[in-house]
């Protein structure tokens, strides 16, 4: 077979609604801002992503930086580690991070789809795996204490084994409430999981964390700052609850600063902010080396290929911010991923829905 060439890259944005806003401690997800790549190759192949940019009003930048990147990669083989090569000399002095990395790693996903779907194979397999359904956790907002015991109690009917949600109300009892009444819904045996979303100071971490902890919870998120490795240290220090942290890490170096810090017991980072798909290959290698289960963070569909992959692979985290822009190749059933035979990660339009969400 001859090789492949790119030959150019669409980036389309859309604001997409969201069934439940994400609701955080320290603001709200309305609607999903997403910018959609394809990346369109000499032959019969055009490989397929996404980028999440938080809030619309980063949603033309992105696109813009994409556009503007097209002209650097054109022309190059489909070989994904050499365009991350190019893509990583060519902003090194600028700096790697923010909108620049969130580009480049729009375009690294769509080059490992492209390469898989060249050779007919699905991205978990490109990468030397199998799919095998995944366990997965059904990942809900600061919701208020009856939307929040209500979705949770829908999670565990449905088969999940385990549910987080969002806390950091105005007080540490409210945060007790709401634990207290999940639990009372779901019963002892599926987890509950707690995301602080860096919504607390460090001595308040640990003063909610004691009580928390007594709760019997999985794990808390983000207690505090996500750059302040050494105040996450410091909450774990003082309790037995695992810290979770990681969808902030703008790549494998900030995730070794943290590891090296002792931030964390528990990792989970986000395949974007990470760096596609070739920065979570190294990220997944500093778990293992580490000894730290692995989650992800949000991008599910791209997610468990790489979870499936991953040495010390943990969650599958369930947040659908694509999904009425996505036909449903991965599917959800009794608290499991099912994912496996498209080329490819899956990742297909539904094209009249995206022409409704244009902006
Ligand atoms: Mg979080």
């Amino acid at each position: 077979m001859s090789e492949l060439v790119i030959e150019g890259l669409r980036a389309r944005a859309v604001n997409v609604p969201l069934q439940y806003p994400v609701k955080t401690s320290v603001g709200t997800v309305a609607t999903s801002p997403l910018v959609l790549i394809d990346l369109v190759t000499n032959g019969n192949v055009t490989g397929t992503s996404y980028v999440f940019t938080y809030t619309p009003l980063a949603l033309k930048s992105v696109q813009q930086m994409l556009q503007d990147l097209a002209a650097v990669i054109k022309g190059m083989p489909l070989v994904p580690r050499l365009i991350e090569q190019a893509l990583d000399s060519r902003f090194r002095l600028i700096g790697n991070t923010g909108i620049v990395r969130i580009a480049c790693a729009g375009i690294d996903m769509a080059v490992w789809d492209a390469k898989a779907k060249s050779l007919n194979l699905p991205l978990v397999e490109l990468l030397g795996g199998k799919a095998r359904p995944l366990a997965a956790y059904d990942s809900h907002s600061m919701d208020g204490i009856e939307l929040a015991t209500s979705r949770a109690k829908t999670a565990a009917e449905s088969g999940y084994a385990a549910i987080k949600t969002k806390i950091g109300y105005p007080t540490l009892e409210e945060d007790l409430q709401v634990i207290r009444s999940i639990r009372a819904a779901i019963g002892p045996q599926v987890q509950i999981m707690v995301d602080y979303n860096q919504g607390l100071t460090v001595p308040e971490a640990i003063r909610r964390g004691r009580a928390i902890e007594q709760e019997g919870i999985g794990w808390i998120e983000e207690p505090t700052l996500q750059y302040d490795y050494a105040g996450h240290a410091t909450v774990r220090e003082a309790l037995h609850v695992p810290i979770q942290m990681g969808e902030n890490w703008f790549g494998p170096d900030e995730m070794h600063k943290a590891l090296s810090a002792q931030a964390c017991d528990l990792c989970m980072p986000d395949l974007m902010k990470i760096g596609g798909v070739s920065g979570w290959l190294k990220a997944s290698a500093l778990a293992e080396q580490y000894g730290l289960p692995m989650s992800n963070h949000i991008f599910q569909e791209f997610s468990v290929h790489l979870l499936s992959v991953s040495p010390t692979c943990h969650w599958l985290e369930k947040m659908d911010l694509a999904g009425p822009i996505l036909e449903p190749v991965l599917e959800f059933s009794d608290g499991k991923a099912h994912f496996g035979d498209e080329p490819g990660a899956g990742i297909v339009w539904r094209e009249e829905e995206i022409r409704r969400f244009l902006v």
